[in-house]
C-alpha cells in the first residue's frame, strides 16, 4: 500500500528533556536538539520539546534476499529474509553504498507505509523465515525495528539486524531480547580511522559486540578493508587478537573487498593479496570461520570444518549448493559447528 506519509510521526523512545530542549539517548552522539532541530541521523526531530521519529513504518526499501547476502553464513544457510529499511543513519561513511537512502532526509525519498503488522504479514506471505532490518541503520529507526521485532517474535519469525553497531547500551539491551541474529560492521581497529571513515568511534562498537554476544544473539562480524585507510596489517592483527581474547573465535568474520564508491572514488579496490593475508592473520589468531566477500575469484565463501577441514557448506555467490552439517555438527567428524542451523 502506498500512502502519503509526509508528517508521519511517532514519539521516540530513549530521550530526555534538557534545559535547552531534548537529548536523544539512542546512540553515542547523544544529540542535543532545540525546537525544530533534527539529529545527526536526520530522522529524529524536536517538536515542542518532545522527540519524534519521522520514519516509523516508513519503508523506503523492501526486498527478499538470500540470508547469505547480509552476510550471515551460520544462520539458517540457504534461507531467505525479507529486508526492510527506512531512511537514515547515525554515521556518514565515506564508502557508503546506500548513501541515497542512508544520508537522505525522510521526506526526500519515496516510501510506503508498512507498519509492523503489515511487515510481518509480508514476511509470512513471501515465505521468508526472517526479517532483516538492514541497508541503512536499524538503530536509527529504532522504534520501528523494536516494535516490528517484538511482533515478529510472537509470530515465530526471526529478526536480524545488519548494523554498524553505533548504539548505547540501554536501548541495545532492550532490542536484543527480540533479535535472533546480527551482522555488525567493525570498520577499523583504530579510533582515528573510525572517525575519518565514518564520524563514529571504536569503543561503542566493541561494546555492542560484547553485549550482543552476552545476550545470546547469533553474531557475525564484517570488516571492509579499504586500501590506505584500514588495511594496516598490525591493526588487523590487533583486531583479531581482541576478538579471540574476548571470546569471538566461534563468530564468523567476513573480510570484504572494497570497490571505489561514494566519496572514496579515488582509491583502488582492495588488492586480493591483502584480503588473503587478512584471512591468514585471522585464522592464525584462532578465528575459526573466516570468509572473504566480493572476491569471487578465490575460495572465500565456503565453510570448512575447523576440525577435519572438510568442505561442509559449498556456496556459489549467495547460493548454497550443498551442506554437510547435520543437527549442527560436521557430517564427517561430528565437530559442533557454531551457529543456528
Ligand atoms: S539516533 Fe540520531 S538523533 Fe539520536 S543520538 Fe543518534 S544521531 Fe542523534
Amino acid at each position: 500500500m502506498s500512502v502519503s506519509i509526509d508528517g508521519f510521526l511517532k514519539e521516540a523512545y530513549y530521550y530526555r528533556e534538557t534545559y535547552k530542549g531534548v537529548q536523544c539517548m539512542i546512540c553515542p552522539h547523544l544529540c542535543d536538539l532545540k525546537e525544530g532541530q533534527r539529529g545527526i541521523c536526520h530522522t529524529r526531530i524536536n517538536i515542542e520539546n518532545k522527540l519524534y521519529t519521522e520514519v516509523y513504518g516508513r519503508a523506503c526499501a523492501l526486498h527478499i534476499d538470500p540470508i547469505e547476502k547480509k552476510p550471515l553464513y551460520h544462520f539458517y544457510p540457504g534461507s531467505t529474509c525479507l529486508s526492510v529499511a527506512t531512511v537514515g543513519c547515525n554515521l556518514s561513511c565515506k564508502n557508503c553504498q546506500n548513501s541515497s537512502i542512508s544520508q537522505a532526509m525522510p521526506s526526500s525519498v519515496k516510501a510506503v507505509y508498512l507498519p509492523p503488522e503489515e511487515l510481518t504479514e509480508a514476511c509470512t506471505k513471501n515465505k521468508c523465515n526472517s526479517i532483516a532490518y538492514t541497508y541503512t541503520e536499524p538503530f536509527t529507526y529504532y522504534e520501528y525495528t523494536l516494535e516490528s521485532a517484538r511482533l515478529a517474535r510472537k509470530k515465530k519469525i526471526n529478526n536480524i539486524v545488519v548494523s554498524a553497531g553505533y548504539i548505547n547500551q540501554e536501548p541495545l539491551k532492550e532490542l536484543c531480547q527480540y533479535i535472533d541474529a546480527a551482522n555488525i560492521d567493525l570498520k577499523s581497529f583504530d579510533n582515528d580511522i573510525y572517525r575519518r571513515i565514518s564520524h563514529g568511534t571504536l569503543q561503542p562498537v566493541l561494546n555492542t559486540l560484547l553485549t550482543i554476544k552476552e545476550a545470546g544473539v547469533w553474531l557475525e562480524i564484517t570488516n571492509l578493508l579499504i586500501p590506505s585507510l584500514n588495511d594496516d596489517i598490525d591493526k588487523i592483527k590487533d583486531m583479531c587478537k581482541w576478538l579471540v581474547d574476548n571470546g569471538f573465535s566461534d563468530n564468523p568474520l567476513h573480510f570484504s573487498r572494497f570497490f571505489p564508491s561514494y566519496k572514496l572514488t579515488e582509491l583502488p579496490p582492495t588488492p586480493i593479496k591483502t584480503i588473503i593475508e587478512a584471512r591468514d592473520i585471522a585464522l592464525n589468531a584462532g578465528i575459526k570461520y573466516v570468509y572473504l566477500g566480493n572476491v569471487p575469484q578465490v575460495d572465500g565463501e565456503n565453510t570448512y570444518c575447523p576440525s577435519c577441514k572438510k568442505l561442509i557448506v559449498d556456496r556459489k555467490g549467495y547460493d548454497v549448493i550443498d551442506t554437510h552439517i547435520i543437527n549442527g555438527k560436521c557430517e564427517y567428524c561430528g565437530y559442533i559447528i557454531a551457529g543456528v542451523f
